[in-house]
């Protein structure tokens, strides 16, 4: 590997005076008229470009210093100096300058400002602005956060699978994992003859890790999964991927109270470790992209979150001086104009609702003593909405088979998951949290297309 000082040591820790050599990208040129250049130089390691100051005496000043354009490769070695220009503390002096790659009036990344939808047609691309290197860099501390939270609590990583035989909620949504030839599938009895697929049966990408989770959870207490997660819902909105992460604790001997504590702490230990390492990249986005970003963080942090159930809920929902789209009543779903009302408007902090009718939850969540609601919660932030769902899982064998029945599942096709309900059951919880979605709520960025480096959506599966 090529010896190199990256840019944000170079502008914090290493001392004025010091020889570096730094690699990266170059912004902008700007040539004075006293005989020298500025380079702006970025390596993704921060924000901040490092500034270079090109004199016309190096050796390759007329023949290759004056070419560099935007978007050219270069590695410098120089002697960081104090920096005299405002907004700076420190430049580097070149002593040596070598182009690796040029660039040229093609690059697409010339102006300033491109749009966002614009951005995302060049993906190979976008990492390098400012928005995209800054996003990549909060997911990145973002996903520590997440495991160093699971970790200090003794929580275990589990790899559930990708590929699944098993649909997880009945939901629908599937992708399916094929290696068969679309053009001559094998038919029997005039349907597709799966025994001859790779697997010997049909088989899908995962909507979810949590049915795996939970086989882990009764043997080991405390689980998590984060992994990719696949849902084919033509649902073209903002806060919806097909192809999406998604961090799942589950907790033996826990129920849903205690669910609800864990979704909460969680959520507050992710915003302070992202406040205290981010805090550059937070400025830009705060600057940028949505003012009150950070101040939203740093409320969530301190406030109590709200707790009602979906009952209280619709209460609320019904005496509303609001013109909602989705009249509201007792046994339909929330929608998110009604989330967005709770939240935004009436609460005016995150809000964890629990205890939904049964007929819109899935088969697994566990029935409440009153037969008609069972202990779900979705914990709802303003701006986002939605952005964990979980719940306490049904222990009892009886009424989870009821359950299935009831949800026009096959009981064959789970009975594995009977089998925990029948050895060693045990009263166990827990969520699904939209990794994505909580980067929005971070960055404070519109589009979830904008917060995962390769989005994949209804009609967009990349280059
Ligand atoms: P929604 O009603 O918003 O579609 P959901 O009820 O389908 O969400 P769950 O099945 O409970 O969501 O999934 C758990 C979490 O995963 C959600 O709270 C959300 O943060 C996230 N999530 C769900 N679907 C998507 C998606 N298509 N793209 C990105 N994140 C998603
Ligand atoms: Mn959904």
């Amino acid at each position: 590997m090529l010896e190199r000082t990256r840019i944000q040591q170079a502008l914090t820790t290493v001392e004025i005076g010091s020889t570096v050599t730094v690699m990266g990208w170059v912004r902008t040129r700007r040539d004075s008229k006293a005989g020298f250049s500025f380079i702006e130089v970025n390596d993704g390691s921060c924000l901040r470009n490092l500034q270079v100051i090109a004199d016309r005496g190096l050796k390759n000043y007329q023949d290759e210093v004056l070419k560099i354009q935007t978007g050219c490769s270069v590695r410098v070695t120089g002697t960081l100096a104090a920096s005299p220009a405002k907004g700076q503390e420190k430049e580097l002096q070149a002593e040596e300058i070598e182009v690796l790659g040029w660039s040229g009036q093609d690059y697409p990344l010339q102006k300033k400002h491109h749009s966002f939808e614009f951005l995302r047609s060049i993906a190979h691309l976008r990492p390098r602005t400012n928005t995209f290197g800054a996003i990549a860099r909060v997911r990145n501390a973002t996903s520590m956060a997440i495991h160093s939270f699971f970790q200090e609590r003794g929580f275990v990583y589990v790899h559930t699978p990708i590929i699944t035989g098993s649909d997880c909620e009945g939901a629908g949504e599937l992708f399916k994992v094929t290696a068969l030839d679309l053009n001559h599938l094998p038919a029997r009895q005039g349907e597709v003859d799966f025994e001859q697929d790779f697997f010997g049966r049909p088989a899908n990408l995962t909507v979810s890790g949590q049915l795996e989770a939970e086989i882990y959870a009764l043997a080991l207490g405390n689980v998590y999964t984060f992994g990719p997660t696949f849902r084919a819902e033509r649902s073209n909105t903002s806060r919806h991927l097909a192809e999406f992460w998604m961090v799942e604790p589950e907790m033996a001997f826990c129920d849903l109270q205690g669910n609800v504590d864990l979704a909460v702490d969680f959520l507050k230990y992710v915003f302070d470790y992202v406040l205290e390492k981010c805090l550059e990249d937070l400025n830009f986005f705060e600057e940028r992209i949505d003012p009150g970003v950070i101040k939203n963080m740093e409320s969530m942090v301190s406030q109590e979150f709200a707790r009602i159930t979906y009952t209280e809920a619709v209460d609320i929902l019904s005496k509303a001086q609001a013109e909602f789209e989705f009249p509201i009543s007792w046994g339909e779903d929330l929608q998110s104009e009604h989330e967005r009302y709770l939240c935004e408007r009436v609460f005016r902090v995150p809000i964890v609702i629990t205890d939904y009718p049964k007929e819109i939850k899935p088969f697994y969540m566990k029935m409440n003593d009153d037969l008609r609601t069972v202990r779900a919660m979705d914990l709802l932030v303003p701006r986002v909405g939605e952005i964990i769902g979980g719940s306490q899982r049904e222990d009892d064998y009886d009424r989870l088979l009821q359950r299935i029945e009831e949800s026009h599942l096959d009981p064959e096709d789970y009975w594995w998951y009977l089998d925990l309900r029948k050895f060693g059951t045990a009263p166990h919880s827990g969520f699904g949290l939209g990794f994505e979605r909580l980067i929005q709520l971070i960055t404070g960025m519109n589009n979830i297309r904008d917060v995962i480096p390769f989005p994949r959506t209804p009609g967009n599966v990349g280059f």
